[in-house]
């Protein structure tokens, strides 16, 4: 199957299941395996930050940000679309008792400061304590403008607010903008990673932040449930996806572009299609019929998420004749 729906449906390479066969392990709870050390302290350094706990998903990761961040009562900023707002569960208000404030994203996937200023609420007993911005990065394949997130730390620091980063495709920021992430993760509190998207791990994400808040994150993991044992199998993983799958993005933003460039050339007045900045193209539809248009090509083992806009995701187990017969093969499901 060619799978444009995620970057998610990536398998374990041979070279990575052979790092994870090999890898020393110990019980992570009592902080004794080894591979999982190394790759908390491997992506600490990675991220400029002091400290990092390993985590089953990136769901996880930010629910910990957010525990750690806001007490029962408090109130985070985020996107309507954020991630941590809309495809957590709720678990902010599951597990925190903390009220989310969700505004509306602009066009380039930033919040406007001025509107995060208004939905800042006075130190008052009507209102939740407001403790906290939360951002994403990339945001729909966008990468947020880097001198949007200087302007956001100075913000947040103006108005006594911590910094979380949702950074789940983090690496695919900084590669489309050439920087290196601590570029981008310099002007956050806490950022969260995922391994196991673009960068083909199987589990695993990281929280990164000061050594007193991935404490606190610690404690937070064992009581969801958290805490792993011999996790330096699935660490192992982690370790050879940063080594190696990070430079390999922008061939996924590359095929991307394509995709773009020759669906455009199609000139199909139902369709409209988004630049594609990372690994992400967005296909908005009129007066077309997209399911009919996904089953045809689920019948040429092309598997794509029918919906009025439609998002085809590249990674790593989609190569450039995949994308070709993609293209050709969409061309003639769209007749
Ligand atoms: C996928 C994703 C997450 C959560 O990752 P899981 O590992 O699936 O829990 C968080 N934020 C963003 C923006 C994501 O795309």
């Amino acid at each position: 199957m060619i799978d444009f729906r995620s970057d998610t449906v990536t398998k374990p390479t041979n070279d990575m299941r052979a790092k994870m066969l090999s890898a020393q392990v110990g019980d992570d709870v009592y902080g004794e395996d080894p591979t999982v050390n190394e790759l908390e302290k491997v992506t600490a350094k990675c991220m400029g930050k002091e400290s990092a706990i390993f985590v089953s998903s990136g769901t996880q990761s930010n629910l910990l940000a957010l525990l750690v961040h806001c007490e029962r009562g408090d109130e985070y900023i985020v996107g309507q679309q954020g991630h941590t707002y809309k495809y957590e569960g709720g678990g902010a208000a599951v597990f925190g008792s903390i009220q989310p404030q969700p505004l509306d994203y602009e066009g380039n996937g930033t919040l406007d400061l001025n509107a995060v200023a208004e939905a800042i609420k006075p130190d008052d007993p009507h209102f939740a304590r407001t403790k906290l911005l939360c951002l994403e990065n990339t945001q729909a394949g966008q990468p947020l403008p880097l001198d949007y997130l200087s302007e956001a730390r100075s913000f947040c620091n103006r108005h006594n607010l911590s910094l979380h980063l949702d950074g789940a495709r983090l690496f695919n920021a900084s590669v489309a903008l050439r920087v290196d992430v601590q570029v981008i993760t310099q002007h956050f509190d806490t950022v969260s990673v995922c391994l196991s998207k673009g960068l083909g791990a199987p589990v695993g994400s990281l929280l990164c932040g000061p050594v007193d808040l991935i404490k606190k994150a610690r404690r937070w993991r064992k009581v969801l449930g958290g805490g792993m044992r011999q996790a330096g199998i699935i660490a192992a993983a982690g370790i050879h996806a940063l080594d190696c799958h990070v430079s390999r993005l922008e061939a996924d933003h590359a095929r991307a572009r394509l995709i773009c460039e020759k669906l455009r050339s199609l000139n199909h007045p139902g369709m409209q299609i988004s630049d594609a900045q990372t690994n992400m193209v967005f296909i908005s539809f009129h007066d077309v019929d997209v399911h009919a248009i996904a089953s045809r090509l689920k019948e040429k083992d092309i598997l794509i998420t029918p919906g009025k806009r439609v998002r085809l995701v590249t990674h790593l187990d989609l190569n450039d004749q995949d994308v070709e017969y993609f293209v050709s093969e969409f061309t003639k499901a769209l007749d």
